[in-house]
């Protein structure tokens, strides 16, 4: 799950960590009342939930109230990779003497979090990945442990220098890394993380991704869940206790397992198809979760053909063929169904379709190559 820069700055803010103060606004005439509060002098920045937003022109300095009421207009409803603009994020403009870089995420082939930084951040972070990776230090930390102290200020003082900067650093990572942990996250960003005057060092922005599978501990970050994040389809999915994800083509999928799930879109992709959607019904067998998932994978006008392919363990096949039953009782589907159903009780759940005249499969191979040849 992501969050948008206030909320994550609100988190900062309860963690200790230096921020700027803000106002939020979605209607721009609330925008020079708002910078009046802050000094006149303010930075107005688009929120959504994607990166970039310098170089796109959503984020802009205003002179006065008046100037921040102008960008403020300009900026909300402005369309930002595919996402508008609903809420702006006023702060002071702070003046920027060097910006840093200062990252900390979740690195699941070490099992650690690892600290990024670098003295070169800003807007170009990504490029100088890509064109000098070894300008960005990376610091692993053992989950199990803990942060080094001694050792996280040794690598801080490479990148900061002066020791009231490293201090500083080294106070705000570990507050970074204890926000990281209570919350769960995936990613926790500072850039810049800017040298506002010689001696003081700001995060005038903050990105925080978190796990979703974490989030029923959160109810504080749960809170902050965004609904432009998740597709309708995504959400009511989730109600039903389905795990689904939107994706481009038009061949629905319902599988059970969520590793089976990404292998059949591999297989789909590797005959020529195109996935819908990714859709795993759980392992628990229930008819009503079929149904569902039909109903779901059906909204998408894109969808031509939907592959039903269960391998039934805890799943029963006789569970799921009752699904696919009361879903063409109850809904007038109009696509080709391939499916394809073995495992657990399969003889009595391919008795059932056999006998509403579905075709059903026992070779993967022939079920894919049938649904996307349909
Ligand atoms: P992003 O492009 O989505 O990462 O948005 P940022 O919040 O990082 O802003 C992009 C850039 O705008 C920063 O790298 C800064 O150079 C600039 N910027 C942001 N806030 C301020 C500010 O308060 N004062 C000044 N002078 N520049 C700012
Ligand atoms: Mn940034």
């Amino acid at each position: 799950m992501k969050i948008h820069e206030y909320q994550a700055k609100e988190l900062f803010g309860a963690y200790g960590i230096a921020i700027t103060d803000q106002a939020v606004i979605s209607d721009a005439s609330e925008a020079s009342a708002a910078a009046e509060r802050l000094g006149g002098t303010v930075v107005v920045k688009a929120q959504v939930l994607v990166g970039g937003r310098g170089k796109a022109g959503g984020v802009k300095l205003a002179d006065n109230p008046a100037d921040a009421a102008e960008k403020a207009k300009a900026i909300l409803g402005m369309d930002i990779k595919g996402e508008t603009v609903e809420k702006v994020l006023i702060a002071p403009a702070a003046d920027i003497l060097k910006e840093y870089y200062v990252g900390l995420i979740m690195d699941r082939a070490s099992k650690k979090i690892i600290l990024m930084v670098t003295k070169e951040g800003g807007v170009e972070i990504e490029e100088l990945a890509v064109t000098d990776p070894d300008k960005i230090i990376k610091f692993p930390i053992d989950i199990a442990t803990g942060i080094d102290e001694d050792a996280l200020r040794s690598v801080l003082t490479d990148v900061f220098e002066k020791p009231g900067l490293v201090e500083q650093a080294t106070d705000t990572v570990k507050k970074m890394y204890t926000l990281f942990v209570e919350k769960d996250a995936s990613l926790v960003e500072i850039n810049p993380y800017a040298l506002v005057d010689e001696t003081t060092l700001m995060a005038l922005d903050a990105k925080m991704n978190f796990d979703d599978n974490a989030l029923y501990k959160h109810d504080d970050v749960d809170g902050m869940k965004n609904p432009e994040e998740y597709s309708q389809d995504e959400i009511d999915a989730k109600k039903f206790g389905l795990s689904f994800v939107s994706m481009d083509g038009d061949i629905g999928c319902i599988v059970n397992g969520a590793g089976l799930a990404m292998a059949t879109m591999d297989i789909v992709k590797l005959f020529g198809g195109d996935p819908a959607n990714f859709l795993d019904v759980g392992g628990s067998s229930n008819p009503e979760k079929v149904l569902n998932a039909i109903e779901i994978i059906l909204r998408n006008r894109k969808v031509r053909a939907i592959l039903i392919n269960i391998f039934g363990g805890i799943t029963r096949c006789d569970d799921i063929a009752k699904g696919i039953i009361m879903a063409t009782d109850q809904i007038d589907i109009k696509v080709p169904m391939v499916i394809r159903l073995v495992g657990t009780n399969q003889e009595e759940g391919r008795a059932m379709l056999e006998e509403k005249g579905f075709d059903v499969a026992d070779d993967l191979s022939d079920a894919v190559r049938k649904v996307v040849a349909s």
